[in-house]
């Protein structure tokens, strides 16, 4: 079951931008899903519209899979979200913080400490959050939508501005709350190397369209069909020919040819057909995209 579906999602800015184009968002249920793209694609003006902080214009939205725009009260309950770093009063505690925000929310005060514990924050609970980490007030931030106990959790871009050790205890915190609580957890980054390891699944979205979406495995699976075996040596435009002549299309790129991925034995006689036409090869290596290649490709083929 999808936790978050979206159809034909669309929505236009009254500059008359069209900020998102037929998004079909599917978030199964207890995924921790990446959702990934360059700055202005198009993640925050989905994510406000999946908490409803923006009027939708036009397609569907169903959350539990029920219609947002029927069931929004309900639904709420159920989701925490980080969209904006909340204001957070500086001059008071972590737990203090917590406590306007559990009589607000109306929920147990058990819970103050609950998420405290969660979030890692428990032994810092009486120091002033203005003395904080960014790190530190980036999980008291995520402490505040754990309040109400969600089952689903929206956070846009809770990685940004974090150093290396930041980012860590972030991914760790999220790993534990996908694993141990089974929530379905929402991610927005512009970075996939921040979230490419923690999440299940990936969605890409620029300009407003979705350009892939999936599990991990399935995005790595395009990264190997990405994969190429690359041949330098003395003369590339003679060793395209060859290669060519063997049913290949190569690619000469900055001065060395590749083809997709083949058997070793392929790669093994068109070795020795070049050194048998007397080019010096110099190297023959197997080169594989990494994931932010793959999702700069994704992006760029877009921009042609
Ligand atoms: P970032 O990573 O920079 O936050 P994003 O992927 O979250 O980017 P959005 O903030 O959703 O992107 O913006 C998508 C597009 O909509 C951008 O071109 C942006 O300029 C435009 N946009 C966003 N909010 C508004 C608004 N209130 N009025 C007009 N245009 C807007």
């Amino acid at each position: 079951m999808n936790c978050i579906e979206t159809k034909n999602l669309t929505h236009t800015f009254s500059g008359g931008e069209t900020a998102l184009k037929d998004i079909n968002l599917q978030v199964p249920q207890g995924s921790l899903y990446g959702f990934l793209g360059p700055n202005g694609a198009g993640k925050t003006t989905t994510l406000r519209l999946l908490l409803g902080l923006i009027k939708k214009q036009k397609g569907e939205i169903l959350i539990f899979n029920q219609p947002f725009s029927t069931h929004r009260i309900e639904l709420l309950k159920q989701t925490g979200s980080l969209i904006e770093s909340p204001s957070l009063y500086g001059h008071l505690t972590a737990a203090e913080n917590l406590r306007v925000l559990q009589k607000v929310y109306q929920c147990p005060e058990q819970r103050i400490n609950e998420v405290l514990e969660i979030v890692g924050l428990s032994h810092t609970k009486n120091k002033k959050t203005s003395n904080f980490s960014l790190g530190m007030k980036q999980r008291l931030s995520i402490a505040i939508a754990l309040l109400h106990s969600p089952s689903l959790l929206i956070l846009d871009e809770p990685t940004n501005g974090l150093d290396p050790n930041g980012i860590l205890e972030i991914r760790d915190l999220l790993k534990k709350l996908n694993t141990e609580q089974n929530m379905t957890i929402i991610i927005s980054s512009h970075l996939l190397a921040e979230i490419e390891k923690m999440v299940t699944h990936v969605g890409i979205i620029n300009k407003g369209s979705i350009m892939f979406q999936g599990t991990l495995d399935e995005l790595h699976l395009k990264q190997k069909q990405t994969a190429v075996i690359k041949f330098e040596t003395n003369d590339p435009e003679q060793t395209a020919r060859i290669i060519s002549a063997n049913g290949f299309t190569p690619v000469l790129l900055h001065g060395a040819v590749s083809i997709p991925v083949t058997e070793e034995k392929t790669v093994a006689g068109l070795n020795k057909q070049l050194v048998q036409n007397n080019i010096e090869v110099f190297q023959i290596h197997h080169v594989k995209n990494d994931l932010e290649s793959i999702f700069m490709d994704l992006v760029k083929n877009d921009a042609q």
